[in-house]
Formats: structure tokens, sequence, C-alpha cells
């Protein structure tokens, strides 16, 4: 770059599945793209979901492509994929070849079908349609996300080839979701893939900011089918989100983070609803000022075990915690948290992953560490309350276990680690939705986005 070049302000924005359902959203967007011109690069799902009973375009296409495999009749499937299309090209007056488009799909359906690429059509022809509403360049993945034969991502070479494509660019539509190897075969992402791309794409460009519109205005501080309305997180970080992604939030495919992370890059979560919401801000360091309330909220798992070993001046002997970890290793059994104490180790474990274990397992622990007390408790939940900066400070983690304690609510097990990223609690399973009510009320939350 020259030095007396001015660098053009570039969002990268990828709109989803309900956000490209249909011609009045395709209006909706372009609008949203029209509002700011460094709305440049846009990425594209395929159309999800316009009504709550309605099938999204890849679902479809998965039918297609299942009964293509098996030899059954695929028409009445593609036929549905075309019509989905159709009356976006038509309501919006278009000049689309897709007849020409189906009819290829329709070969490659009847020949030897692929899945992945019968599934990256959604969002290919998707694309397609809106570069050409909008006026924009199309960009094919299938020439700039680059994956290896076995398919998987090859980042380095995505990010150049990706730079090279899009820098010449004004203004570009990718197609989410897909790339293909260097032999030309479609690979996918897994499914909600085309969040990974946009990152992907913001990476490439080095984007002043990946903007990601969805139908929900941004992070909920809880899950709203346990609080009644939760309140939108202004601002969340990287850690904090991954935590949050963990624990089963899901308002951005994982893998989506790391490419802008490692950049820099924030998100913004919005809303192609209502874009007046500003939504939620993911970024690597937190503005100064926005951690008033400091904990950014609360999420769980269900399905947990606890596996507690206890002996008396075990804490002396140095390579128990080792062994029991060990034994876990060689069955290849992975924990999600260890806590140990004074003579004794309690190892947290999912129950589904340890159920085809228990017996064996359990005669292992004896064999070879000879405990005192060997228990197991089931049927727990997990919570996490999330927040950099809310569990550094004690008064945060004491009304939220005194809540809980108000309540009757049992706690089985506390852990915060030096990191204090999160509390972490486990509670009886019929008692989960209650405790995490319990400790929303109690926390506040960082200043809410509306
Ligand atoms: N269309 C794909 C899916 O439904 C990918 C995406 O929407 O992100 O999973």
């Amino acid at each position: 770059m020259q030095d007396n070049e001015v660098r053009t302000r570039t969002i990268v924005a990828k709109f989803g599945g309900t956000s490209l359902a249909g011609a009045e959203q395709f209006k909706r967007v372009r609008d949203i793209i029209a509002e700011d011109p460094a709305r440049r690069i846009i990425v594209a799902s395929a159309p999800g979901k316009r009504r709550p009973d309605d099938e999204k375009v890849t679902d479809l296409l998965v039918k297609c492509h299942a009964a293509a495999t098996a030899g059954r009749p695929f028409e009445a499937e593609l036929e549905a994929v075309a019509n989905r299309f159709r009356e976006i090209v038509d309501a919006l007056g278009l000049d689309f070849p897709l007849d020409g488009e189906i009819a290829a799909l329709r070969g490659h359906l009847a020949d030897a079908p692929q899945r992945d690429y019968v599934l990256s059509r959604g969002e290919y022809l998707n694309s397609r349609i809106l570069a050409a509403y909008l006026g924009f360049t199309f960009v094919d993945p299938e020439w700039c996300v680059c994956f290896d034969e076995a398919g998987r991502l090859d980042a380095a070479m995505t990010r150049r080839t990706m730079n090279a494509s899009l820098r010449p660019l004004k203004n570009a539509v990718v197609a989410g979701f897909y790339g293909a190897d260097m032999k030309g075969n479609i690979h996918t992402f897994s499914r909600g893939g085309s969040d990974v791309t946009g990152s992907l794409v913001a990476a490439a460009i080095d984007a002043d900011l990946y903007e990601n519109w969805t139908d929900v205005s941004g992070l909920m501080a809880a899950d709203p089918r346990i609080v009644d309305s939760p309140k939108t997180v202004k601002y969340v970080s990287y850690r904090e989100l991954r935590t949050l992604s963990y624990m089963g939030a899901s308002i951005l495919h994982t893998d989506a983070v790391m490419p802008v992370a490692d950049m820099g890059i924030p998100i913004n979560i919005r809303n192609t609803f209502r874009p007046q919401d500003s939504g939620t801000v993911i970024v690597r360091k937190l503005p100064k000022g926005e951690t008033k309330y400091p904990i950014i909220g609360v999420a769980g798992r269900a399905g947990m075990s606890v596996i507690q070993v206890e002996k008396l001046m075990v804490s002396d002997e140095s390579g128990f915690t080792a062994v029991m970890l060990d034994i876990l290793k060689n069955r290849r059994i992975p924990f999600e948290q260890c806590l140990t104490g004074i003579d004794t180790v309690t190892v947290v474990i999912r129950s589904d992953v340890l159920a085809p274990h228990k017996e064996a397992l359990f005669a292992e622990i004896r064999e070879k560490l000879n405990p005192d007390y060997l228990g197991l408790t089931e049927n727990l939940s997990m919570i996490a309350v999330i927040g950099e900066k809310g569990t550094d400070s004690s008064d945060a983690n004491v009304r939220v276990l005194q809540a809980l304690a108000d309540r009757g609510v049992p706690i089985s097990t506390v852990n915060q680690g030096a990191g204090k990223l999160n509390l972490l609690i486990g509670v009886p399973e019929e008692r989960y939705e209650e405790a995490i009510r319990t400790i929303y009320d109690t926390i506040g939350s960082r200043d809410w986005a509306q």
C-alpha cells in the first residue's frame, strides 16, 4: 500500500439461512448492505426456514442425495429445491439460468452423486442469485477455499488464494459452507459452516469487522428456554464465547472464531429482522468501562458424572493424580474437569462417555490406587458462570453460591482455576433449571445491549 493511499474500510457481512430464506428477506438484505458502503464482501448461506414448519434447502439436498444414492426417485425433493429458488428469482424479477443449473444437478444426482457436492449447491445457487440481485461479482469458493484430499481445510493456502481472488474486486458475494481440493472435489464444512467461510474471508482480507447477520439480536445471557426473555450481551470476549459455546450456547459455528480471533478482527452478531439493534460484539479485549457488571452470562450442560477417589495421606504421594489420569488416558476417556484436594481426586466425566467403561474403570482404579473410598455421583449438570472479570471478584462468586444455598439447591462440586474465566458448579440435574434461573436473577450482567 502506498503511503498516501487511504485504506477503504471493509466489512465482511455473512447472512445466514433465515436471512436469505426468500425474496422478502433478499430485499431486507439489500437494504442492509446499501446502508453502509463498507459492506463490500458478502458471504451467503443456502435458503433456510421461512416458517417454523418449513424445510431448509440444505436438508432438502440431503434428502435428494440419500434418495439418489439408494437408487430411489429424487425428483420430488429436487423439485422442492428448484421451487425455493424459482420463487426468489421470479419475485425479484431476475434473469437467472435456474433451469440449466437444476438440470446439471439432476444429471449429477443420476450419475454418481457426491454428497458434499450436492449439499454445496444450496449455497452456490443462493449466492449466485444474490450476486445477480446486488450487481456484485460472484466468487465461487471452489477456487479459493482450499481443502486437502482428506477433506481438511488448508488454512494457509485458503488465506493466500482468497486474498488474491478478493483483493482486485470492489464488491463480491462469496458462497459459504464449501471449498474444494486440488483435484476439484468439493468439500463442505460441518453443518452451519457458512460462519466459518465468513471468518476465513474476513481474516484473508484483514477486514475491519466481521458481521454475522442472523435471526437473533445477539448473544443472550442465559438460555431463553429456561430464563424468560434473557438480556442480550453487548460485548463478549473470544474466550468467554468459547466457554459459552462449549457449554451449549449456539450462536456461531465453533470453528468460526479462530480465523478472526487470530487477527483480532471483531465479530458483530446482528439481526436481519431488527437491524436497529446493535447486537453483540465479540472482541479480543473488552473495551474499558464495559465491565460494570462483569459476568456475561450463565450456561450449562446436563448428563455429567463425578468420580471421587479418596485415600488418606494421598497428598503426600505425588503420583496419585497422575496415575488416575493415566488410567483415563489409556482407556481414551476424556474428562471435563479434574479437582484435587487434600487426599482426594475428583473427576467430572460426561455420563454417556463413562457408561461403557464404568465397571472395568472402577476395577482398575481399585487395583492401581487402592483407595479408601471410591464414589460415583450421576445425573449432574455443570453450570458455568462466565465472565473474564466477573469471577475475579469473590463478591460475585459468594452471591451466586449464597443464592443457590438459600434456595436449597445442593452443590456437588465447585471449580474455579486461577484463570478465573468461569466458576463451574455441579448441581443435581433435576435442580438445573431452577439453579440457572436463580443465578441469572442474582448476577446482573455486563451493560446490556438494550
Ligand atoms: N446451509 C448449511 C447448513 O444448513 C450451511 C450454513 O447454513 O451455514 O448447515
